[in-house]
């Protein structure tokens, strides 16, 4: 409860990272077991961390069932981003992909197991074998506890490796210097209030993604976009914002995930009639077409009448045949879901499913050593000095329009570890911090200052629900002119509501309304970004499906899109089509 002060003190460290999920300690532990000094901050217990929830895999072609190729992956990969992805991107992360996967299970993760000792893989959303000719096993799994074996083996190495930890820290803007190179952090400790600067030769973004500017999301309420709201107010871009993934599979009326690794184990969707719809609609993969697919055939369903339940408005997930011993050993997690969030036992009953937010494509843009680039006055695409953002809060960009399941955790062990190696390769040791500007900490305690003298009519919470609800409302799975320029209208003024919120008792402010307060500025910056680029998209690729422009048009819209948090303005730039070392995979229409 103690009031914020406003002499600040500061710390020096080599590198600071701001984010303790699977990116943020893969890094974390790249660099302090190269000896530097390495600060991570996190709003709450590094493993509590939003990866702790990843339930189906990661995908790497280890070929441990059947024949994969890397090859195979990437064809995957581009396909499933529906041609937006970068290439080069693509092409490095799926070869990789085996090597961070045998580094852990070196550290010592306990993954699922073949009878021959070899990591067990499971069937996922969009893994073929052969260019889209059959469905390949390629998700490396841990049970349905993925995200939560990932997470507690990189703490513990990186316990072992001596990273600090600033737990319960939450960064709230970056100090960039006269050069624009970016020198440290402000953070305010939330249990006490105070405030301190973290200077670092280099600072990495890892702070996941915002999946709570939605009201109905797979995401954990720590989810507010702070990376991103960070970058926009430093004046850096967002790039293809537009694209934010629907999980086929939330619980309905929860949101909690029900991993697609219950469809890659024979799980299957029916409608109100008991057909499996997904027959229709995707021939070939069923039930395992990529995830926009999916979730459009199934809002297709309801709204054609076929949904189930006194409103018809979700369709059910039906596991039964899977049988009770292969649910239990297999899905643990997924019994335990559906008993207390749906109420069914999922052994003998489907459960209840509707498309639910649960990952943004888009973020802070960088190359594939997790250097942030913003283009210059010139277009030329400047390196930010000093500035590396990893995993979701990053847009690489490895998911184009559409990101494949397990290819999230995927990105952030390729990418974090890049990124280490990156640092470690400029060998910071050698150099001093740079010299921080006078006024470092003015425009981050200048925000916490406002909040606390405001006198002004709005509540955080009736603002940021209003966010949610209008995100919800004009920019889901189905898209219109109409209704994104009706949202955009009403995010704009959700913006100005935000600049007046204050505390109600301002004796009595706890640090848990001001953390809220601080994130409110992050979730608005978030859904400004993402719905004006989707006003402004005419086209439908990937997750952004637009009714009044229902084709991709490769001619006009084959580029990414760049959001600056000043004058709400877009730029473009290109798609990286050329990979590294083999051909281009040119874009084609999307069957399955
Ligand atoms: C329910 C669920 C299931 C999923 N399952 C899978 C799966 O099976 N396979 C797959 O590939 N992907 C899956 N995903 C996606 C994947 O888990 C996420 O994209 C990924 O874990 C994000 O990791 P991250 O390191 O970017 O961030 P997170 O794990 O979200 O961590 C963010 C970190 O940043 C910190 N932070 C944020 N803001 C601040 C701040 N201002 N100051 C200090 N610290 C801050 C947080 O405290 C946290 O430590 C799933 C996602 C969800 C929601």
């Amino acid at each position: 409860m103690a009031a914020i002060k406003t002499a600040i003190p500061t710390r020096r460290f080599d590198a600071v990272i701001v984010g303790a999920g699977g990116s943020g300690m893969r890094a974390s532990l790249q660099l302090a077991e190269a000896g530097l000094n390495v600060a991570v901050l996190s709003k709450v217990f590094p493993t509590r961390s939003h990866t702790v929830a990843a339930q189906g895999g990661i995908g790497a072609s280890l070929g441990n069932m059947s024949e994969d190729d890397w090859y195979w992956h990437m064809f995957d990969t581009v396909k499933g981003g529906d041609y937006l992805g970068d290439q080069d991107a693509i092409e490095f992360m799926c070869r990789e992909a085996p090597k961070v996967v045998y580094e852990l299970e070196h550290f010592g993760m306990p993954f699922d197991r073949n009878p021959d000792g070899t990591i067990y893989q499971r069937p996922f959303g969009g893994h073929t074998a052969n260019f889209g000719e059959k469905p390949v096993q390629r998700a490396c799994a841990a049970a349905d506890r993925t995200g939560h074996a990932l997470l507690h083996t990189l703490y513990q190495r990186n316990v072992r490796a001596r990273t600090h930890f600033f737990v319960e820290w939450m960064a709230i803007d970056i100090i960039r210097d006269a050069e624009g190179d970016v020198v440290g952090v402000v953070a305010l400790e939330m249990e006490t209030g105070e405030c301190m600067i973290l200077e670092a030769k280099t600072t990495i973004f890892a702070t996941g993604g915002a999946g709570r500017i939605f009201a109905a999301s797979t995401n954990a309420f720590i989810n507010t976009g702070d990376g991103m709201g960070m970058a926009a107010r430093a004046g850096l871009p967002l790039q293809d914002m537009e694209f934010w993934q629907f999980h086929p599979t939330g619980v309905a009326g929860a949101g909690v995930l029900i991993t697609e690794g219950v469809r890659g184990e024979g799980g299957i969707l029916i409608n109100s009639n008991g057909e499996r719809f997904m027959e229709r609609y995707a021939p070939t993969l069923k039930d395992l077409a990529p995830r926009d697919f999916v979730s459009r055939s199934m809002d297709q369903e309801i709204k054609e009448g076929r949904g189930c339940g006194p409103n018809k408005d979700h369709v059910l997930l039906d596991l039964r045949h899977i049988g009770a011993d292969t649910i239990a050993k297999r899905l643990p997690s997924i019994l335990e879901i559906g008993h207390k969030f749906a109420n069914v036992d999922a052994t003998k009953e489907p459960i209840p499913v509707v498309p639910t937010i649960h990952y943004q494509m888009g973020g802070i843009p960088t190359n594939i050593h997790g250097q942030v680039v913003a283009p210059a006055a010139d277009g030329s695409q400047k390196i930010v000095n000093g500035l590396y953002a990893i995993g979701e809060c990053a847009c690489v960009s490895v998911h184009g329009a559409n990101r494949l399941g397990t290819n999230s955790l995927l990105d952030l062990l390729v990418f974090g570890r890049a990124a280490g190696n990156h640092v470690v390769a400029q060998n910071l040791k050698a150099r001093s911090n740079k010299a921080l500007p006078k006024d470092a900490s003015e425009f981050a305690m200048g925000r916490l200052n406002r909040l606390e003298t405001s006198t002004g009519s709005e509540k955080v919470q009736g603002v940021a629900n209003d966010i949610r609800s209008t995100m919800q409302k004009y920019c889901g799975v189905f898209r219109t002119d109409e209704l994104l320029t009706q949202g955009l209208k009403e995010i704009l003024v959700l913006d100005e509501r935000r600049k007046h919120v204050s505390f109600k008792d301002k004796s009595k402010v706890f640090n848990t309304a001001r953390v809220e307060a601080l994130e409110l500025d992050n979730l608005i910056e978030t859904a400004k970004a993402t719905i004006t680029s989707a006003q402004a998209r005419k086209e439908s690729r990937g997750a952004h499906a637009h009714s009044d422009y229902q084709q991709r048009d490769d001619e006009v819209w084959m580029k990414h899109t760049l959001w600056y948090s000043e004058g709400n303005r877009l730029d473009y730039k290109a798609v990286v089509t050329k990979p590294l070392t083999v051909d281009t995979f040119k874009p084609k229409a999307r069957t399955f």
